[in-house]
């Protein structure tokens, strides 16, 4: 009990280190009984088992161990840890593995009283079964008897192997962030955007490769430098610091505005934004940037300005009626022309407001036209009444297209019409003319051939052939002259409205018989064959499909050699009558062939210069075939032949 007593007398700290330092039974080893210690030890003990810090001594000749609580944690507890057996244990018999590494360094300390400071130290030691690789910074201070040789070392350690780990697995994760920093370089350097970073001191701590070459400076020479370093003038210098305090202080962007001089390209005009760049706690460390050089967007916007005054310099000076729609076909433009047309405001007239002062006879077709264009988006000509200023209705022939910005979107239409009323006045007149000379002339023609027939028939009966033949060539002469009045008969009725399509159900297959009995036997010099129809049921004007179909075959005659076919076909194809005729004639060029069904037009050429016409026939056909609801069209290969066809709706 009393030895008891006194060791608590000499070690007082508490925990688990104190209370086996106590219990161990020191009198078994070179240090001997707790009571018999020297002071230096006696505190050097206490003092380590106080501590937090980890720290253990070694003692005497044999370097008998000590070590407080917070060394244990290194130690580890487990079975085949050190601890305890480290406790009292020689020196040499605990760390067999490092001996040979820490064995001179301490008989340093014991020989020349000098402290020993390693930081980092690589030491592997069995913990756990294994050779572990630890990391040591510690210390061995001599611990000096009474004569004041050292007789023992207090080592105050800590491991750092944690911190080494670390410092391995960064150097490790080096080469990625190069990656990442060569994939961000790459992605900077492939713009022409200028990218950037300043400090809060406004120096630039990156600037990607385009604003490099803007300054004409390397990386090395413009970071870590200010604005005025990098070539920037004063005002432009203060105005981006003045910016940077703004995105500092408010934490938000900033965008601006600024033309200056490129080293290469000359002035320019840029636009750019500051952003602020915060920590994971939301505190600004730097302000970031990018500017975008916008000179060719700015210098298309002012081209864009211009032509536009232009537009409307000579939209408004022009006598031309003009005007602008919209992608939904509402008018949100009219030239003065138009005010000066109608009497009327042009801001009335705008949207659809132009639609109340269009004939009431035109307008459907008129609002038609436009409607039907606007939704395929393709350009349109129409002709329209339009009311005046003075009250009298002007014929307008208009046209349109459709306006599409360069990407192919369809921004609307632009219209420009101008007044026919003149010409159509004229037109009028001269149908009227023609119709007149027509009529008159048909009178004493009519008369002409019912005399000549009787003559004929006479001279016949008389036995006189010779005369009676010439008189027949003179009845067939006359009878062309007919057809040809007649033809132009039909355009000025056609003109004047006055062709009337008197529709019934007729059978194409003997309208087709019926051609064929008529013209076969008239068409001695070529051979004209008919393809078996089979019954085929179209509502239609009888006598004007007829003289559609005749005059097709009149033509092929005409425009083809003696003694070449001419095939006429009827079929059916997608609810519509196909009719065709088709020779091995002269043929018509590509450039003709869209003009023919025009009025009074005639192909030129060396070719047809004998063949009488008048650029009607096609013409009258077109009309009737239309009227009819069906189309009309021509194939041919020049100097090979031609086929003409129109369709007409089946019966249902
Ligand atoms: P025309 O009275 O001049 O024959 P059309 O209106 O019937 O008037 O024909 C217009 C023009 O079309 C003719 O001048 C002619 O050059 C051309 N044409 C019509 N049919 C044929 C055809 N079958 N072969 C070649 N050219 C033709």
């Amino acid at each position: 009990m009393r030895a008891g007593l006194d060791v608590l007398d000499i070690i007082f700290a508490r925990g688990e280190m104190a209370d086996r330092t106590r219990a161990f039974d020191w009198s078994a080893t070179s240090v001997g009984p707790i009571t018999d210690w020297p002071l230096q030890l006696r505190t050097a003990v206490n003092l380590l088992l106080d501590s937090g810090f980890p720290m253990f001594i070694w003692w005497g000749k044999e370097k008998i161990q000590f070590y407080n609580d917070a060394y244990l944690k290194i130690l580890g507890t487990d079975e085949k840890s050190k601890h305890p057996k480290a406790l009292g244990q020689k020196g040499e018999e605990c760390w067999q593995e490092i001996w040979p590494v820490i064995s001179p360094l301490i008989e340093d300390v014991l020989k020349t009283g000098d402290a020993v400071f390693r930081e980092d130290q690589f030491l592997p030691i069995y913990r756990k079964g294994v050779l572990d690789d630890v990391y040591w910074t510690f210390s061995y201070n001599p611990i000096r008897g009474e004569d004041g040789t050292p007789e023992g070392i207090l080592v105050v350690c800590t491991e750092t192997t944690k911190r080494n780990q670390q410092l391995k697995e960064t150097e490790q994760q080096l080469p990625l962030l190069e990656k990442q920093k060569q994939l961000y370089d790459n992605i900077t350097s492939g713009t022409p955007d200028l990218m950037y970073m300043f400090d809060l001191q406004y120096k630039f701590t990156y600037a990607n490769r385009a604003l490099l070459e803007m300054w004409g400076k390397s990386s090395e020479e413009a970071i870590g430098k200010g604005l005025r370093e990098n070539g920037y003038e004063e005002w432009h210098a203060a105005m981006h610091e003045r910016e940077i305090d703004q995105v500092v202080a408010s934490k938000e962007r900033v965008r601006g505005e600024v033309s200056f001089p490129h080293a290469v390209l000359g002035k320019r005009v840029y636009d750019y934004i500051l952003a602020p760049v915060l920590d994971e706690v939301g505190e600004i460390v730097a302000v970031s940037g990018t500017t975008r050089d916008i000179t060719e967007i700015r210098k298309a916007e002012a081209a864009i300005i211009e032509s536009e005054a232009r537009f409307r310099n000579m939209a408004e000076g022009s006598g031309i009626l003009i005007a602008l729609a919209s992608e939904t076909g509402e008018i949100n433009y009219f030239n003065k022309a138009w005010s000066a047309l109608t009497g009327i405001d042009t801001d009335e007239l705008l949207g659809f407001g132009w639609c109340a002062l269009v004939h009431p006879e035109d307008k459907d077709a008129c609002l038609k036209l436009y409607m039907d264009s606007l939704e395929k988006r393709v350009p349109y000509t129409g002709e329209y009444r339009m009311l005046s200023k003075n009250g009298e209705y002007r014929w307008l022939l208009t046209s349109g297209s459709p306006r599409f910005e360069p990407d192919g979107s369809f921004t609307g239409y632009i219209g420009s019409s101008i007044d026919i009323t003149e010409r159509k006045q004229n037109e009028q007149r001269k149908n009227e003319f023609i119709s007149m000379v027509s009529h008159e002339l048909k009178t004493p023609l009519t008369s002409t051939i019912s005399y000549v027939q009787v003559s004929q028939r006479k001279l016949s009966d008389n036995g006189d052939l010779t005369t009676a033949g010439m008189l027949d060539r003179a009845f067939r002469q006359l009878g062309k002259m007919k057809a040809l009045i007649n033809g132009f008969l039909n355009v000025s009725r056609l003109e004047a409205g006055k062709i009337y399509i008197d529709k019934k159900s007729v059978d194409l297959s003997a309208l087709l018989k019926d051609v064929e009995s008529n013209i076969v036997p008239e068409a001695s010099t070529h051979t004209v064959v008919f393809a078996p129809v089979t019954e085929t049921w179209v509502n239609i004007d009888r006598d004007k499909i007829e003289q559609v179909i005749s005059n097709f075959i009149s033509n092929a005659i005409k425009y083809s050699p003696p003694n070449t076919s001419i095939r006429i076909a009827c079929e059916s194809k997608n609810g519509f009558a196909y009719v065709s005729v088709k020779d091995d004639g002269i043929g018509i060029n590509q450039e003709d062939q869209g003009k023919l069904f025009d009025r009074f037009y005639r192909v030129e050429g060396q070719d047809r210069k004998s063949i009488s016409g008048f650029g009607i026939g096609l013409y009258i056909c077109k009309e009737i075939i239309e009227r009819h609801g069906g189309e009309i069209g021509v194939i041919s290969v020049p100097g090979e032949g031609s086929l003409f066809w129109f369709t007409l709706p089946i019966e249902r």
